[in-house]
Parts: structure tokens; sequence; C-alpha cells
């Protein structure tokens, strides 16, 4: 049986609209760049949102609020950088008190705006994972699935429910997309985050997503020699409740 197709479930790259949620204004490259680099470059709609400010992000003689504006600047350097064009930001506090409660209500109007064929975020049930602004952003997300199901979100019909959601930097991926072709955009985009990545350890980690993108590849692609793949835990809304087998499919 075709699990995948019975939910629904087709290729991340071949979609007409997406919408990538992350916590903080670098994550997105991070963990999917590549792919929505590529995704734009097809002419999909490519939205993306950023939930805070990311204005604790460093350490040493900065000032919050001045950082918090650096990093817009840099945000918009890299969207530019990915042929993103519609970005929106939430503006919670990073490391703040938000709830996840306070980041659904922002999202649902956003997804009933645009009615994306998939969300992308953070996986928030990657073990170990301990920042609480990724946590609250890929739950929030993933919530969203019961939200728009539910009566509490009036909706006019059709009703919309996000048909796949998708999660990166999870310890339980299913597919990836194959991102040679936009590698150099992602690595652009991230060093447009300079006072993330403007490191000596920069290089080092390059290097180490460079591994890690050769590893998707021979994990998920037909054809793996020489390319570099972005993987995800791709999800239908049904797999987001009650469905034990979510982790392991
Ligand atoms: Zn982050």
């Amino acid at each position: 049986m075709d699990v995948r197709a019975l939910l629904g479930l087709k290729a991340l790259d071949d979609v007409r609209s997406a919408l990538f949620v992350q916590p903080h204004p670098d994550d997105n490259e991070v963990g999917a760049g590549g792919t929505m680099a590529k995704l734009a470059a097809q002419g999909c709609r490519v939205v993306a949102v950023t939930v805070t400010d990311g204005r604790y992000g460093a350490v040493g003689p900065v000032q919050p609020a001045d950082l918090a504006r650096r990093r817009q600047e840099e945000l918009a350097a890299a969207c530019a950088a990915l042929g993103i064009r519609e970005h929106i930001e939430f503006g919670f506090e990073d490391l703040g008190s938000y709830t996840e409660m306070d980041v659904i209500e922002k999202l649902v109007p956003v997804l009933l705006d645009i009615r994306p064929e998939v969300v992308v975020t953070v996986d928030p049930w990657t073990p170990y994972e301990a920042h609480p602004d990724h946590v609250k952003t890929g739950r929030a997300v993933a919530a969203c699935a019961i939200r728009l199901a539910s009566l509490t979100v009036p909706q006019t019909l059709p009703a919309y429910v996000p048909p796949m959601f998708a999660f990166y930097a999870s310890a339980y991926p299913n597919t990836a997309v194959d991102v040679t072709d936009h590698w150099h955009a992602k690595i652009r985009a991230i060093e447009a985050h300079a006072s993330q990545f403007g490191t000596r350890e920069w290089p080092m980690l390059k290097a180490y997503l460079e591994h890690q993108a050769r590893a998707a590849a021979e994990r998920f692609l037909d054809a793996p020699d020489g390319r570099l793949a972005e993987s995800f835990k791709l999800l239908s809304p049904r797999q987001l409740h009650f469905f034990p087998d979510a982790m392991t499919s």
C-alpha cells in the first residue's frame, strides 16, 4: 500500500505555495534554505515567517535592541539571496514569555490567507532540542493542523487545513529535496546573517552542513552521486494526532 499517496503527500519540491516558519531570523536558511531557493526559482509562492526578533542571539558587548535591528537587515538580505519576496515578522521577543497559543493565534490568519500546500518549520520533537523558541514554534505550527480542523476557527467554505507539514532539523527524516543547484544560494543566505555566522567556526559549520547534505542525498535520492540534499520529516495533518506510527513513517 502506498501510504504516502493515501495520505495525500507529494514531493516537497512539487508544490505551488509554501510557508516556512522559523523561530529566529536564520533557522529557515540553515534547515531549508536550498529548498526555499529551489521552490522560488520554480515559480512557487514562498512566504517566510519569523516568530521572534532574535535579540538575544549573541554574546558580547551588543545591546539586544541593536542586535534585533541588525538581524532584521540580515534577514532581508538572506531572503533576497534565496529569491524570497514575501516575509512576515511576528516580532515576539527572543526567549520571551510568549506562549505556543500566542503563535497559533498569529499563524492561523496567515495560513487562511495564503493557504499553502505545505507548511515547513523546525522539528520540535527532535531529541535534546532545548531551545524554547524552537519547541514553541514547531509545536504551534503542528497544532494549527488541529485548530484549523475544528470549530474554534470560523472558516468560510471550502475549509482549509494545510495538506502537508514538513519539519527540518529532524532526527526522523523520511524524505529529502535535491538542492544541489541552489546550494550556493543557501550558503550566501546563511552568510548574510553575519551576526551569527561571521565567526571563526563558520568554515567548519559550512563543511558540516555539506557533509549532512551529502548524507541526506545518499540516503534519499535515487542517484546521489555528487548531489546535495536537505532532509525533512514530511507528515500529513492526519499524522499529527493519535498516530504513533508517525515517528517511523
Ligand atoms: Zn533558532
